[in-house]
């Protein structure tokens, strides 16, 4: 069978199977067990060899049973980057591109600026700002080794020069080493315990770390943020639905003075941007 064919069954398969988006998942893991991209299997007549057509059974076979697309291909993209992604660190998602919007937004007019990323994961954030704004000095933090080390070598691989070290929060970031801050933004745990089992399986493959907070973990950033940062510095953090009118109060009570909450591309409320005085 020609791959077109191979990723049509395929993806009937994985409909059947309730998988999301059936087509292009099965366009993915195609895709990458050929070693090319959409073009590449459209544009293949000959038919998949066997050891193909076996490692293909495989990634469909896993996906079926709950590991997300992104860690059977073992990579991501976010905005103009190729993120390598693997069990044990959160995969970046679409939704947090916008964040990244948020936190231009905030740079503008301010050279060479110092940000902080705050639980960067692979790194998405803090290398898409610069890659975005390369006269940013960048510095990246994550609680889990595991996170700091893959991180780095996306920043490797990506041709990126930012600073990587293992933090909780900000509380192990040297004030000497990186002076006044002008921004700190982050995507931080903030699914309430609570929610967590109600959470799909390809979200629970994230680590729990990565993903259990909620508001107090604002609440302690944004008082850390704030002896930080310089006059007019910016906190740009992802919240998730509901948790606006609560991360703005938490944002007032730190001392922010302009609050703003941001929708994402699907309408629903993202990111809070906060402006300390
Ligand atoms: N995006 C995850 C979700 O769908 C949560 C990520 C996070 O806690 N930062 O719930």
């Amino acid at each position: 069978m020609r791959p077109a064919q191979v990723a049509r069954r395929a993806s009937e398969y994985l409909a059947r199977h309730d998988v999301d988006a059936p087509q292009a998942t099965a366009e993915q893991l195609l895709a990458s067990v050929l070693g090319t991209d959409r073009a590449g299997l459209y544009g293949r007549d000959e038919p998949l060899r066997a050891p193909e057509a076996k490692a293909f059974g495989r990634a469909l076979c896993r996906r079926c049973s709950g590991v997300p697309t992104q860690h059977v291909v073992g990579w991501t993209g976010f905005r103009r980057l190729t993120l390598l992604v693997r069990a044990g660190v959160f995969v970046p998602r679409p939704e947090t591109e916008v964040v990244v919007d948020a936190a231009l937004e905030a740079l503008q007019g301010i050279a060479s600026p110092v940000v902080v990323d705050v639980g960067t994961g692979t790194g998405a954030i803090a290398l898409s700002v610069k890659q975005e704004r390369p006269d940013a000095k960048v510095w990246a933090l994550d609680r889990s080794a595991e996170a700091v080390m893959l991180a780095r070598e996306n920043a490797a691989r990506c041709g990126l020069a930012i600073d990587l070290a293992e933090g909780d929060l900000l509380a192990d970031l040297d004030p000497e080493a990186t002076g006044v801050i002008d921004l700190v933004v982050s995507n931080p745990p903030y699914v309430e315990a609570k929610a967590y089992g109600e959470l799909p399986v390809e979200v629970r493959a994230d680590p729990v770390g990565a993903l259990v907070g909620g508001v107090p973990v604002y609440v302690e950033l944004f008082a850390q943020a704030s002896e930080r940062l310089r006059a007019g510095g910016a906190v740009v953090v992802e919240i998730g639905e509901g948790q606006g009118a609560a991360v703005r109060r938490a944002a007032r009570e730190a001392g922010a003075v302009d609050v703003a909450v941001r929708p994402d591309l699907n309408g629903r409320d993202r990111v809070v941007v906060a402006t300390w005085p």
